[in-house]
């Protein structure tokens, strides 16, 4: 396991009037290798919590275990914990700094110390995965480039210190269509390559299409934890935490509802075309 977390509470401004409980008894396990969805109404602790995973903060009682290691011991080196979670913060472009988009991806790898040459094999490496041209874009300023691009050398940034788990909250927001195509379409590459991700997002479309199970806050809880379509099939329970469905998915059930004999957990698009082609097959084979 990766990342175990054991009733971890976190608390703002305690014992002042502005205590607040951000997170409540928290407990799940992340398995390497991982998708994980963090879904949940803004204020309902995603932000807090992943802050937790990478050691940026600290649980106000209960344990953080990260590859073995529990960030709250005295021995816990915590520089190490933020190189094995990488942590992509919401606009990670406005981060960027450097001149060059290299400088820029080369920072964190040459803050741990690394040779000229190691370097440039990270930064070269983590420019493919993010599908930016090494040669084309290397030398040019991050400032010139699109939001799409921008953001995905922000990633590069991150992917360069070899995390074991990346951690992306909301990164296709303020992106156009295509922008957001070409970021969740290399989080599927990640994700083959074998990198553990935590992706936190308010589009469920983009949960629906990516992840293998997902975690819901609620008011500093977990309130429900499982499998991708088993959450999307509880659509009441959804509601009720104030969240919904991918709109496919509440097209199929409403479908279903008026009587059609269709299959209702859909995810995607693709999925309920197939479904409605077998079941117009099926019906005039009636
Ligand atoms: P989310 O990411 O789901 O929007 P957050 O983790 O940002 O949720 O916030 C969880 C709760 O903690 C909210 O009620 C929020 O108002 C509160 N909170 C967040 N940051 C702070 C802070 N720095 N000081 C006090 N309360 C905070």
């Amino acid at each position: 396991m990766i990342i175990k977390l054991e009733n971890v509470n976190y608390i703002y401004n305690p014992n002042t009037p502005f205590e607040k409980k951000a997170l409540d008894n928290i407990s799940f396990g992340i398995e390497e290798g991982d998708f994980i969805g963090l879904i949940g109404h803004t204020g309902s602790g995603k932000s807090t919590l992943v802050q937790h995973l990478n050691g940026l903060m600290k649980p106000t009682s209960g344990k953080v275990i990260v590859d073995g290691i529990d960030i709250n011991s005295s021995s816990a080196n915590l520089k190490e914990i933020r190189q094995k979670v990488g942590l992509v913060f919401q606009y990670p472009e406005h981060q960027l700094f450097e001149e060059t988009v290299y400088k820029d991806i080369a920072f964190g790898p040459k803050n741990l110390g690394l040779g000229e040459d190691e370097v440039h094999i990270r930064v070269k490496k983590a420019m493919e995965l993010v599908e930016l041209n090494f040669d084309y874009l290397k030398d040019r300023s991050p400032f010139e480039l699109s939001g799409g691009q921008k953001r995905r050398v922000a990633i590069a940034g991150v992917l360069a210190m070899k995390p074991k788990v990346l951690i992306l909250d909301e990164p296709t927001a303020g992106l156009d269509p295509r922008g957001r195509d070409e970021i969740l379409g290399r989080l599927q590459t990640l994700y083959q390559e074998g990198i553990t991700i935590i992706l936190v997002s308010h589009s469920m479309e983009d949960i629906a299409r990516l992840v293998d199970r997902i975690i819901v806050m609620h008011r500093g809880k977990m309130a429900m934890e499982d499998k991708t379509r088993e959450i999307f099939k509880k659509a009441e329970k959804l509601e009720e935490l104030g969240l919904g469905t991918p709109q496919i998915t509440s097209f199929m059930r409403q479908y279903k509802i008026k009587g059609n004999q269709v299959e209702d957990a859909i995810l995607t698009v693709e999925e309920a075309k197939d479904e409605l082609i077998n079941y117009l097959r099926r019906r005039g084979n009636a």
